[in-house]
């Protein structure tokens, strides 16, 4: 008898299959200029702060948001989005947010349901708004750079030492290091491949979902997507600052920082514990964070984790619409407030794995640092 377990198909929550098969494909690809000010226009409401590289969907039936979208494939199908959403940021509302640039890359439009996947491009800060003649919120947007550092003590090489550069790598890059006035754990911070090191160390409470090679997470060699795609399970208030920094290293060293805190997730309405950073895990090739649409065309930022504590099951297992292929999901609320939470999925083949699983709404949760890491895991003074 075959019983060998089925893993789940990492490729498959990202597809949005859940949507339907009735979606264009949107051909072409903009690239703004970094540095260059465009004229773009800004999506109305929206939902939390994307990081470039992220895909979402969305549904929408109101006039105002139907209509940007239809315009914006009719033109160079890119629009801009800020988070607007969050509290603790409403002084950056306006002039002087950053947001992201978004790309639509299927579009529909059936009897006034206007449903779209984009995915977010570039960063931006925003410069001043105005409306069009079609009512449209316009936004004039500064492109901002990418600023990458060369490696460590790549200008001060010693020619001398190149024939041996190559065998006895690290050698080389200690006794350069030691010829310059700091020494060499100042220059590890910088290095790109140090820090990918560092990350796959991190990412051990990650592992479970990710795939690898020898034991090591498969994560993007560019060091721009590797920052944005760590970004991705950052929530929205700490994903904004890092769309806030210009280089690479800048941001994946900050999000180092704060990895290495255990971070615990708490109800938002009463404070009940409901997960722990151990029990994320990734149920996507995108990571263990990603955006999904619900039927009535609301967002849902959401983290998948293993297991969860204090919540309460409101509903039947139903399959319709459902993000994960292959799994019923059930309503979970807090078991405390009754606040929504989030759903838990059960598998509905016999050997598909993981058996059960919970995907939680970001914006449901509040994140705490346990208390003996709290002092370093300020967020940036910009
Ligand atoms: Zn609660």
């Amino acid at each position: 008898m075959d019983t060998q377990a089925e893993t789940f198909n990492e490729d498959l929550p990202p597809e949005h299959s859940y949507l339907g098969e009735n979606l264009e494909s949107v051909s072409g690809r903009v690239i703004l200029t970094e540095g260059s000010y465009v004229t773009l226009p800004l999506l109305p409401r929206s939902y939390g702060t994307l990081v470039p590289g992220q895909t979402f969907p969305m549904t929408v039936r109101d006039t105002g948001r139907s209509y940007l979208f239809r315009k914006c494939v009719e033109t160079n199908h890119t629009f801009g989005c800020i988070s607007n959403r969050y509290r603790s940021y409403r002084d950056d509302i306006g002039e002087g947010s950053y947001g992201t640039t978004a790309e639509i890359y299927e579009f529909s439009d059936d009897f006034g349901t206007v449903c779209i996947k984009a995915k977010a491009r570039q960063r931006f800060k925003l410069i001043k708004t105005k409306r069009n003649e079609g009512g449209l919120l316009i936004g004039e947007l500064k492109i901002l750079p990418e600023i990458n550092l060369n490696k460590p003590l790549s200008s001060i090489q010693c020619g001398s030492l190149n024939r041996v550069r190559t065998t006895r790598k690290e050698k080389c890059y200690a006794w350069e290091a030691f010829l310059t006035p700091w020494p060499k754990w100042v220059y590890d911070q910088y290095d790109i491949d140090k820090l990918k090191d560092r990350v796959d160390k991190e990412l051990r409470f990650l592992k479970q979902g990710l795939r690898k090679d020898k034991g090591k997470v498969i994560m993007p060699s560019d060091p721009t997507e590797l920052s944005f795609w760590l970004a991705t399970h950052l929530d929205a208030e700490e994903r904004y600052h890092v769309n806030k920094l210009d280089s690479p290293i800048q941001r994946i060293r900050w999000q180092l920082s704060l990895m290495n805190k255990c971070q615990q997730y708490y109800c938002f309405g009463c404070q009940t514990q409901i997960g722990q950073q151990s029990d994320v895990f990734a149920m996507s090739i995108e990571g263990a964070q990603g955006i999904y649409v619900n039927p009535e065309g609301y967002l849902h930022d959401t983290m998948t984790l293993i297991n969860a504590t204090n919540l309460v099951l409101i509903s039947t297992p139903s399959t319709e619409f459902s993000w994960f292929p292959g799994y019923a999901w059930s309503i979970a609320v807090c078991a405390n407030c009754h606040k929504h939470i989030g759903w838990q999925f059960i598998a509905q083949k016999p050997k598909l794995q993981p058996r059960k699983f919970y995907g939680l709404t970001r914006s449901s949760l509040i994140t705490k640092i346990s208390r003996d890491n709290q002092q370093d895991c300020d967020l940036p003074v910009m």
